[in-house]
């Protein structure tokens, strides 16, 4: 299937990052958010670091203009009416992907293919709320998308054959590897990733050791190219409290309890780089 045409649903740390990375491949990008903000916000960011990939040398300077014309940005779903596939980034929320998809359903043709950039929500669930399941799938990018290598490609218990290739093929298309997974809450990546986080969490609870310095022994003693705790700031503590809670509820055992000092950062309004602070300010 050669995609010409995407939507993108969610214009936030994620969104935006998909967006320049299809455009970057020549694909037509609807750009879609609730929050005008949102959007603005975006094409700002997308704009900066297509900048900053030129002063690396891996973005011609000369191309940003035409990267940027193809990706059209509007508050109202209905834009998404001619993608061929529309991937949904917005919040990691049940309630609210709920609603997207029902609206998608309504509005996209059933031959359009529908994913998902999900961190930890089923897509067997999110499968269950559109009219042709066969054509959802979970595609999930990594941040920082334009740099990150990996997509975890997520079959849902309906997705088809054909949904499931035609993903691998585009994830391909895009520069990227992607790795074929099956449904499970968290999949492969959060699964693991998230307790690790949420332990690093735990020890600066305890007071057993700084923030800081639980990042540099996991750098300098595993070899990780970030800490844990700056991982988590990059990716949000939203983000992070949400997964969590979904592993929780999905599996139901307590090893999955979110530590109580991400649900205070949280509810400070601490959410990491996007907000300023985290569990370093920025
Ligand atoms: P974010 O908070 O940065 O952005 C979410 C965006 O969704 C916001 O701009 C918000 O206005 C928008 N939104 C909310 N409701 C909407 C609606 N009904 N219609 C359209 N837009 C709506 O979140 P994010 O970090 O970009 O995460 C997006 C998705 O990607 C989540 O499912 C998350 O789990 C997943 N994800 C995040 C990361 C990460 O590192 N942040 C990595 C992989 C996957």
């Amino acid at each position: 299937m050669n995609i010409s045409t995407a939507g993108v649903i969610g214009a936030g740390t994620m969104g935006n990052g998909i967006a320049q990375t299809l455009a970057m491949h020549g694909i037509e990008v609807r750009l879609c958010d609730i929050s005008e903000d949102a959007l603005t916000r975006a094409l700002t960011t997308i704009r900066h670091s297509l900048s900053r990939m030129a002063q690396k040398g891996l973005q011609a300077e000369s191309g940003i203009d035409e990267i940027l014309a193809r990706i059209h940005g509007s508050t109202d779903l209905d834009s998404l009416r001619s993608a061929q596939i529309v991937i949904e980034a917005a919040s990691e929320n049940l309630a609210v992907k709920e609603q997207i998809f029902h609206q998608l359903d309504a509005i996209v043709s059933p031959q359009t293919l529908l994913a998902s950039n999900t961190s930890s929500i089923s897509l067997t669930r999110i499968a269950s709320w559109v009219s042709h399941p066969g054509r959802v799938i979970g595609m999930h990018f990594m941040n920082p998308v334009p740099l990150m290598q990996l997509v975890e490609v997520i079959r849902a218990r309906q997705s088809s054959d054909a949904s499931c290739a035609a993903v691998m093929e585009l994830s391909r298309a895009l520069g990227k590897t992607p790795v074929e997974v099956k449904d499970g809450a968290g999949f492969v990546s959060n699964r693991i990733l998230m307790p690790m986080i949420n332990e690093a969490a735990f020890t600066v609870y305890e007071g057993i050791a700084s923030a800081a310095d639980v990042d540099t022994v996991m750098k300098l003693g595993m070899n990780h190219p970030i800490g844990p705790l700056a991982l988590a700031d990059l990716i949000g503590l939203d983000t992070c409290l949400a997964i969590m809670d979904i592993l929780h509820t999905e599996f139901r055992d307590s090893k999955y309890r979110a530590c109580p000092l991400l649900v205070q950062l949280v509810a400070a309004g601490q959410l990491g780089r996007k907000s300023g602070h985290g569990f370093y300010p920025y």
